[in-house]
């Protein structure tokens, strides 16, 4: 078994490794293993490992990269993730990825999903539109046959037949992956100082690129970690960070925000591990509706996802008070179009309901967090020095 800090060292080097050497070893210990790349924010990676393959979350380059050729294949007005990607993509990142899914959250990966077949990566470049119908008999059956087309490309790789019983293993260890992230979470909404939230990041980001079942025995290892009392509370208030679900704000913003006096305990950075609340039927005869119904009925809700009846300002103050948290910090990427859109009706939500919130904008690569620690710090000072609790309020 791992020490914490062991559990720490080894996924933070998974989660940033942009060569994915992990995911390069299990592919090739066999040969019918096979690779899929998938962006930001969800895809339901129980289709990839019930078809003898494993799916790799590619989150973009970070701070990781010097950005030289991606550069020159967009304007500068759009966010950074797909100059990352493309970099990599041209420097042969993702050579050993045999295809690639493009979830439907916006236009720029909508265009990124074309550059990619335009640059001839993988064996299959696949644009997974999700539907904005969330009826069984309209939107189901369209989310279905986009699966479908999902599992049928893999299988012209591989040949390896999705079968019900495979599906419904894959899922239930997705399911466990999601149960023991949200115990994590549950643990660290009373006690956040037992696992730093930039400790935690590195836990769950790791899971985007390692085997399911190792990422659980990972999950399970950090879970029984910090059960125990450990470190020592601090003087800090409690936030929600809301609009970072894509491009992912580099690790030194995290920790500015967490050192300028935040106990960060919600967040939608690696939404797409925890995007299904609760469990997907795992012995069913149709576990591929299952999948279909869950993303119907249970998804988290996003920015990314167009639902008209499912207020998502509402959605927002419930999980502050959930986690009876102090405030929110909306950290978007420059230029996201779904996170800043969304944004006025997520203050006015907030607003309405007496939370209190911040917001400054990063890219992947943002080098200077000094305003935003000051913002942040200030934030922080004015909650703890003057704000009535919400509970106490009231609210
Ligand atoms: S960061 Fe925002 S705008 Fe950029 S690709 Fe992601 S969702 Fe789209």
């Amino acid at each position: 078994m791992k020490s914490l800090n062991e559990i720490v060292d080894y996924t933070k080097t998974q989660a940033f490794d942009l060569n994915y050497t992990a995911a390069r070893q299990w592919k090739s210990a066999e040969p019918a293993r096979i690779l899929v790349g998938y962006l930001p924010i969800y895809f339901p990676r129980e289709l990839t490992h019930a078809a003898n393959g494993l799916s790799v979350g590619i989150m973009g380059a970070g701070d990781g990269l010097q950005i030289i050729k991606g550069d020159a294949y967009y304007q500068s007005y759009i966010c950074h993730l797909p100059r990352g990607i493309v970099e990599l993509a041209l420097n042969g990142h993702f050579d050993h990825i045999d295809g690639f899914i493009f979830p439907s959250i916006c236009d720029v990966i909508r265009n990124l999903s074309g550059m990619f077949r335009i640059l001839g990566k993988g064996k299959f470049v696949k644009y997974l539109d999700f539907p904005q119908n969330f009826r069984s008999n309209i939107g189901g059956l369209f989310y279905r046959n986009e699966l479908q087309q999902v599992m049928d490309r893999i299988f012209e790789i591989n040949q390896a037949k999705i079968t019900t019983e495979r599906l419904n293993q894959a899922i239930g260890l997705y399911n466990k992956n999601r149960r023991l992230i949200e115990q994590i979470y549950d643990i660290r909404q009373d006690y956040p100082w037992r696992l730093t939230f930039e400790d935690l990041y590195f836990i769950i980001r790791a899971g985007l690129v390692i085997p399911v079942e190792e990422h659980n025995v990972l999950l399970e290892e950090t879970l029984d970690s910090i059960q125990t009392d450990l470190g020592e509370p601090m003087d800090k208030i409690k936030v929600v960070i809301s609009g970072a679900f894509c491009e992912q704000p580099p690790i030194g913003l995290i920790k500015t925000v967490e050192m300028a006096g935040c106990y960060i305990v919600d967040d939608d950075l690696m939404l797409g591990s925890r995007w299904i609340q609760g469990d997907i039927a795992d012995d069913t005869a149709d576990p591929l509706g299952a999948i279909v119904e869950a993303y119907l009925n249970r998804s988290v809700f996003s920015s990314a996802v167009y639902d008209v009846d499912n207020p998502k300002g509402e959605k927002l103050v419930q999980l502050v008070k959930k986690r009876k948290a102090d405030g929110v910090i909306f950290a978007a990427p420059s230029f996201c179009d779904p996170a800043l859109l969304d944004r006025p009706t997520l203050q006015k939500a907030c607003d309405d309901a007496g939370v209190r919130h911040i917001n400054f904008q990063y890219h992947e690569n943002t080098g200077q967090f000094k305003v935003i620690k000051e913002q942040v710090g200030t934030f922080s000072d004015s909650i703890k020095l003057w704000e009535e609790p919400l509970v106490a309020a009231g609210v």
